[in-house]
């Protein structure tokens, strides 16, 4: 049986994975996903700390082998004190589709004891789906609880995940 040899140089697909996790401290709302989601507690972080639009730019530049967030909107530059996610995550975005690929669809996980996200799992989809001009089926979103133990499970962080599949546009 031959083997099939698939040339990564000559593939029209990229996969990428983003990962971040934001302390947290008392006082709401809770910046996720590009919402303002009730909870008595908010994510600390130099920007508005949105764990999960983090987790998605990581992904889309991470699919596209460009810099990650960190490097592009560095914690240093006042610039990007108290800064909207969302404004990064498309001016990330628009690096990547200069580097000629687009989205194919986003998965993503966020890790959060409390609060249970089910309520507001759409409004960050649409939001998501809004921030990056793709329809909404591009985009899930998924929620687990830390189970009680470890960081997650005694409400120190909320963690978040994504993974993204990009393609080359013709
Ligand atoms: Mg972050």
């Amino acid at each position: 049986m031959q083997e099939k040899q698939i040339k990564l140089d000559e593939s029209a697909l990229r996969i990428g994975l983003g990962e971040d996790s934001h302390r947290l401290a008392k006082g709401g709302p809770l910046r996720l996903g590009g919402i303002d989601v009730p909870h008595d507690y908010h994510t600390l972080g130099h920007s508005d700390a949105d764990v999960l639009l983090h987790a998605v730019t990581d992904a889309l530049l991470g699919a596209a082998g460009l810099a990650d967030i960190g490097e592009l909107f560095p914690n240093t530059d006042p610039e990007n004190k108290d800064r909207d996610s969302a404004e990064m995550l498309q001016l990330a975005y628009e690096q990547v589709v200069a580097a000629g690929l687009e989205i194919v669809n986003l998965d993503c996980v966020v890790n959060a004891q409390q609060p249970k996200l089910g309520p507001y799992k759409q409004a960050i989809r649409k939001r998501l789906s809004e921030i990056l001009s793709v329809n909404l089926d591009q985009v899930n979103l998924k929620s687990k609880t830390g189970e009680g133990v470890g960081p997650v499970g005694e409400q120190l962080v909320i963690q978040a995940r994504c993974v993204a599949l990009l393609e080359k546009r013709n």
